[in-house]
């Protein structure tokens, strides 16, 4: 039997109607930017398999620290119990975020690190005694598929049936230069009400939304509005962190820093799942108290999992060398230089860049709307190029060690593809 029978017969993918879905890809290795098939044949990791794998797959820095780890403390509970490379990751973390982030929450997955976030946000409030229900957030965000993070998504396309089982929240639309001026008086008059406990927003990029760009001017405007009305704020960098829009966080484009901090994807180097939910002291304090209940009683079995904190630990090393940073540098202005040849295009609508992510949406008539992205990732596996186009978006979010070589036969199956289609 082959891989893709024996798939079949028991495995239920994610986000995938297995009914009219094509047989699954085989991957049986993988190094450094390239993925290798049941069949040996290879693709460069364009998207560093959704943005985890930054350091290249595999990475033997990362792999000796683990394998060392897991001959040391695989895991302990972190209830009432602490280790040494958890305390060593705080610590790394904490000098790299923003410098009103004190305090790190462990979890699984970007959707808890999201939910962790609202639970804090909400519980602030109400351990100070405020009816704060309400959540603001961005239309067309992503912020994951558990019950909290999908209230506050709003890709609702996929979410139908559990809709009515939502948390409050508010959408506003992303802020541009058109719709600006409605879009900060809507703000203001919710963040007036005094009944929004937090503002949840991806800063600069909302990645699952085709890596749609937005104005850090406006986002500082709207964060200072919540602010300055007691509205906590809660970044999702889930996608953005690590360095992926030029600065370790995006959130360091602003002026106004978050109250919150959802990290996850690249924590670990895509080594292991694990988030990070971290806050500022002001939120910490407001837990602090002789009553039990004010505490945040919210945990998971594998909290802070030494294996996960080492991998974690490595990567923001990693992060800190001259040669990533040069890397991250070297990417972008490779990225400005494809762009000019790609912004004029005739079949290019629009383009966007913010550090190593790049975006083109294609202007190209398509008989239906979910047909060409297929199409286009075929294309592009044929040619041994791994892209998985969002909706008519064509973006790269390459891991940092891709080579100019690999980053150039990326951009010329781009091309060749516009040439096709
Ligand atoms: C991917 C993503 C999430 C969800 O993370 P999972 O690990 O898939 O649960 C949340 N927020 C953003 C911005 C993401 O890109």
């Amino acid at each position: 039997m082959t891989f893709q029978e024996r798939d079949k017969k028991h495995l239920w993918h994610p986000l995938t109607q297995h009914k009219i879905h094509p047989d699954t890809i085989a991957i049986t290795k993988a190094k450094g930017c390239i993925l290798y098939d049941e069949n040996e044949k290879e693709y460069i990791d364009g998207i560093a398999s959704w943005y985890t794998c930054m350091y290249g797959h595999c990475n033997d820095y990362i792999v000796n620290r683990v394998h060392k780890q897991m001959q040391q403390l695989d895991h302990v509970v972190f209830t009432g119990f602490t280790h040494e490379p958890a305390i060593k990751l705080s610590e790394a973390l904490i000098n790299l975020l923003p410098r009103n982030q004190e305090k790190l929450f462990f979890s699984d997955n970007g959707s808890t690190s999201v939910d962790v976030a609202i639970k804090m946000a909400l519980q602030y409030h109400f351990n100070k005694g405020e009816k704060r229900r309400k959540i603001i957030a961005l239309e067309n965000g992503f912020h994951g598929d558990t019950f909290g993070a999908m209230s506050v998504s709003g890709l609702s396309i996929y979410n139908g049936p559990f809709e009515e089982f939502f948390i409050d929240v508010e959408r506003i639309e992303v802020p541009n230069v058109k719709n600006f001026e409605s879009v900060k008086r809507r703000f203001i008059e919710l963040a007036k009400t005094g009944t929004v406990a937090a503002f949840v927003y991806e800063p600069l990029v909302q990645g699952a939304a085709a890596m749609k760009m937005y104005d850090s001017s406006y986002l500082d405007t709207l964060l200072n509005i919540a602010r300055s009305n007691g509205v906590i704020t809660v970044a999702d960098e889930v996608m953005t962190g690590f360095g992926k829009t030029g600065t370790y966080f995006a959130s360091e484009h602003l002026t106004n820093l978050p109250d919150i901090i959802c990290m996850a994807k690249s924590l670990t180097g895509g080594m292991t799942p694990m988030a990070i939910t971290s806050c500022s002291q002001v939120i910490y304090e407001a837990f602090l108290s002789d009553e039990l209940a004010k505490g945040f009683f919210h945990g998971h079995t594998y909290s802070a999992n030494p294996i996960a904190c080492q991998a974690a630990l490595a990567s923001i090393e990693l992060l800190q060398t001259e040669e990533i940073q040069s890397n991250i540098k070297r990417i972008s202005a490779s990225h400005k230089e494809f762009d000019t040849r790609m912004k004029n295009h005739p079949k290019v609508a629009e383009t966007r860049q913010l550090g190593i992510i790049y975006a083109m949406d294609l202007d190209i008539k398509m008989e239906r709307y979910g047909d060409l992205r297929f199409k286009l990732f075929n294309f592009f596996m044929e040619k041994g190029v791994c892209l998985r186009p969002l909706g008519n978006t064509i973006y790269i979010l390459a891991p940092f060690v891709i080579t100019d070589k690999q980053l150039n036969k990326i951009y010329s199956v781009i091309e060749s593809a516009l040439e096709t289609f």
